[in-house]
């Protein structure tokens, strides 16, 4: 029997990789997540306010959460500390890891679920995996190595 799968964050609706894929190149296109632009992405990252979208960037000094990205789909709200903005803004890949995947926690429609089930959870179902899943998709369509990257600390 496999090993059950040790969910990282939220059980939601399953998704497929191929999903995922599908969701991160679309959103990658609009929003112009691309080489050409990935050293000024702080106008990217600005036309996300008129889908409604907050984003909150908070002093590294005022900065409380454990993590170093934070996400509401609730109320459509991403939090992140100044220092993870501005590097993101210049296309520093673990900083801009950590947009995408607040950002997929958005796109990907993710909300708190009262889950029962008896089945064992799947990684398609972990929020976070998919999260992380969409972030590689664009990251690596931007020509980014994602081999290395550690989510660990990614909510
Ligand atoms: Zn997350």
């Amino acid at each position: 029997m496999p090993e059950a799968y040790r969910l990282r964050g939220n059980r939601v609706q399953p998704v497929s990789h191929s999903h995922i894929c599908t969701v991160a190149n679309n959103v990658g296109k609009a929003f112009r997540f691309n080489k050409r632009n990935k050293n000024k992405l702080d106008q990217v990252f600005e036309s996300l306010f008129e889908l409604g979208v907050i984003l909150n960037v908070i002093d590294d000094s005022e900065w409380l959460f454990i993590t170093k990205g934070h996400c509401d789909p609730s109320k459509a709200t991403i939090c992140v500390p100044q220092s993870i903005y501005d590097n993101a803004c210049i296309g520093e890949r673990d900083a801009l890891a950590v947009m995408l995947h607040e950002m997929g926690h958005l796109f990907l429609g993710h909300r708190p679920v009262l889950h029962f089930s008896n089945e064992p959870a799947i990684k398609e179902e972990d929020a976070e995996w998919q999260a992380d899943t969409f972030a590689e998709v664009i990251l690596k369509n931007m020509g980014y190595q994602t081999d290395q990257l550690s989510f660990d600390f990614y909510m």
